[in-house]
């Protein structure tokens, strides 16, 4: 993976064409893009625990008898500690989402650094588990959130297909539609169990799409599960020397651009 980061990364810097950016992402990082096995696709939520919504994701997700990953932001994990604690307790995988929701394209590394840290020690001690998977807010991944990850034991972990779930006019049709257009057996699905960062209510589009996109897992033929049963590499990335906060290495939901996600096939 080292390897494959130092490779891809110098192609980003040598020619940043951004519509490339996600095919480059699914073929050179599959790992980092959530490309798992070709019979499962994992299920993941980011920006939680919220009093909110998240107990009604836990009862769909109950109904449905499918346990996910929840990216969880260290700040709504101090605030509401015991939803928290009742998503470790439903079986669900927790994972570090960062403490405050903010780019890491807008932080120093070591600003990161602490960020994710502060995360990883609120997290741990509310829910009892120890998170290995990172994905930082917006899927924007710098040097320094390559290193911070390093550091901390963390591997980074992005998505292959979203629902688009945050904005205004979303909805459960529109989630579905979302989702479906680049889903693919091996995929990471991404949506989001609060609002706290998005459209007030968003959140609705997303758990109103999770029905119909059981069914659509279902024609699939793949098990839904956790990253943790993905069978997607868990590495914490080496990485060495020193970079500013700007140098990019992807730039994803800050920059609307829909998914390039065509040959998942090829590397599943
Ligand atoms: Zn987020």
């Amino acid at each position: 993976m080292a390897a494959g980061i130092g490779a891809a990364a110098a192609v980003v810097h040598a020619g940043p064409i951004i519509t490339s950016i996600r095919q480059l992402r699914v073929r050179a990082f599959p790992a980092l893009a959530g490309v798992g096995s070709a019979t499962h696709v994992a299920l993941t939520f980011d920006d939680g625990p919220d009093p909110a919504s998240t107990p009604l994701f836990l009862r769909e997700l109950d109904r449905l008898r499918y346990r996910a990953t929840f990216f969880m932001l260290g700040e709504m994990v101090d605030k509401h500690p015991s939803i928290a604690e009742e998503v470790a307790a439903a079986g669900h995988e927790i994972a570090v989402h960062g403490y405050r929701h903010k780019s890491h394209l807008e932080r120093t590394p070591g600003a990161v650094f602490d960020d994710a840290a502060r995360a990883v020690d609120t997290i741990a001690a509310t829910t009892g588990t120890a998170p290995t998977w990172f994905r930082p807010p917006y899927g924007s991944v710098s040097f320094g959130t390559l290193r911070a990850a390093m550091r901390l034991g963390l591997a980074p972990v992005l998505w292959t297909c979203w629902g688009r779930d945050w904005r205004p006019n979303a909805s459960p049709d529109t989630v579905v539609a979302d989702v479906d257009r680049a889903l693919k057996p091996g995929g990471t699905v991404l949506l989001h169990d609060s609002d706290c960062t998005s459209a007030p209510g968003a959140w609705r589009s997303g758990l109103g799409a999770l029905a119909p996109l059981a069914e659509r897992f279902a024609e699939l033929g793949v098990e839904v599960g956790p990253l943790g049963q993905h069978g997607v590499a868990n590495k914490r990335p080496q990485v060495e020397g020193h970079a500013q906060a700007s140098d990019l290495l992807y730039l994803e939901a800050a920059s609307g651009i829909e998914p390039l996600y065509r040959d998942l096939q090829s590397l599943a």
